[in-house]
């Protein structure tokens, strides 16, 4: 009889090559779009992320109701002697879910396995990692939606019963076992959230979306970078940079590298809010953290289709661009900052978006 256990007539000592991997291939992915806002995670903010992502909850700036629901959830688990439920966290990229997922295992005092949906190939590469985790750790899932379906049904018992069911053996001698494995807290990312199967969603005990920051917020992140970076920074020149950085801690802490080289090169190396203007506008980054792109969406909306409703795909084709890339990465934010708006029609400027662009708004109803 062949002894190798098999899930799915899949290997089971497939290696656990995921470990690990979720942040090249992010930072890979992220290359083709590489811009001064891109939100997604670029190969110069790696070492920058190890070096500011906060600890612990009280270093985690913003997202206050999140962090008051997570201490709560940490310190029933910690007074059960159990687990934490299993945590999904949603929102758009370089909120700090990652982030979030890191402070929460240190907070339970548990170790933190990291790997992605995409890493995950194969039912035998989940299992392997599952076997290899100890009790009480974490492990997280960044872009979560993209597991395959085969090795999303591995996972349901292993986050229900925290058990495995393995086939070993082949042909008709195959007979399925069930295997126990350590108990552990998944904690779950993606910047998709309508993308992930029912059965799944329902999983997780608890799922936050996470929300873009306030400029306040934001300037409070960039002061905290700057204090660790050793920049000479004022608080309206820190405002400055939360202004244009689209909501977004992982936005503000680049925009802060730049201003920080910049103000070294062209001015006296302080960054004052004049010093940070000038440093942005030099980047094409404008006043509203909108970059060439984004400016380039609205003036598509607005000048070469008159102001008329586009489909996604003919606004991603007239702008060379992925509609995937255009739904996740520009569009959120151009909506959250009321320039643009989707309409059972197709994406439509709004009257923000005229006047940005020094236009004048046609006729309401023409
Ligand atoms: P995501 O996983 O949502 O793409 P990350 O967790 O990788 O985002 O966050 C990107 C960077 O932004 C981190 O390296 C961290 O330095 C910074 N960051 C995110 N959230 C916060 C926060 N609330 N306070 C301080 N820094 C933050």
């Amino acid at each position: 009889m062949d002894d190798s256990v098999r899930i799915e007539g899949m290997v089971f000592e497939a290696a656990a090559g995921g470990l690990g991997g979720a942040r090249g291939e992010a930072a890979a992915g992220a290359d083709a779009h590489a811009r001064a806002v891109t939100p997604e995670l670029v190969e110069d903010d790696l070492a920058l992320d190890r070096s500011l992502r906060p600890k612990r909850l009280e270093d985690y700036l913003g997202q206050t109701k999140v962090k008051e629901s997570l201490a709560i959830l940490i310190e029933a688990a910690q007074a059960r002697h159990d687990v934490a439920d299993h945590i999904l966290f949603s929102g758009p990229p370089g909120l700090g879910k990652t982030t979030l997922a890191t402070v929460v295992a240190n907070e339970l005092g548990s170790s933190i396995r990291t790997t992605s949906g995409p890493a995950i190939e194969r039912t035998g590469d989940l299992a392997a990692i599952l076997t290899n985790l100890e009790e009480g750790d974490v492990l997280f899932i960044d872009e979560i939606h993209r597991l395959n379906r085969m090795v999303e049904e591995v996972l349901y018992p292993a986050l229900e019963d925290f058990a495995l069911d393995i086939v070993v053996g082949k042909g008709p001698a195959a007979r399925s076992i069930r295997l126990d494995i350590p108990r552990f807290t998944l904690i779950g990312a993606t910047t998709r959230t309508g993308l992930l199967t029912g059965p799944l969603r329902d999983r997780f005990g608890i799922a936050f979306r996470l929300q873009y920051y306030t400029p306040e917020e934001l300037s409070a992140i960039v002061c905290r970078s700057a204090a660790i970076l050793g920049v000479d920074i004022d608080q309206e020149g820190a405002l400055e940079i939360a202004r244009r950085s689209r909501g977004t801690p992982r936005l503000a802490n680049r925009m802060l590298k730049r201003v920080r080289d910049w103000a070294q090169v062209c001015a006296d190396g302080v960054i004052t809010e004049d010093v940070a203007a000038q440093a942005l506008s030099f980047f094409e980054v404008d006043d509203l953290g909108l970059d060439a792109v984004d400016n380039r969406i609205l003036e598509i909306l607005c000048v070469q289709f008159s102001g008329r409703p586009v489909g996604l795909t003919t606004l991603a084709s007239a702008l060379s661009e992925d509609p995937d890339t255009v739904e996740d990465v520009y569009e959120p934010y151009l909506m959250q900052q009321g320039l643009m708006m989707r309409t059972p029609k197709g994406r439509q400027a709004t009257a923000r978006a005229w006047e940005h662009l020094g236009l004048v708004p046609p006729e309401e109803g023409r």
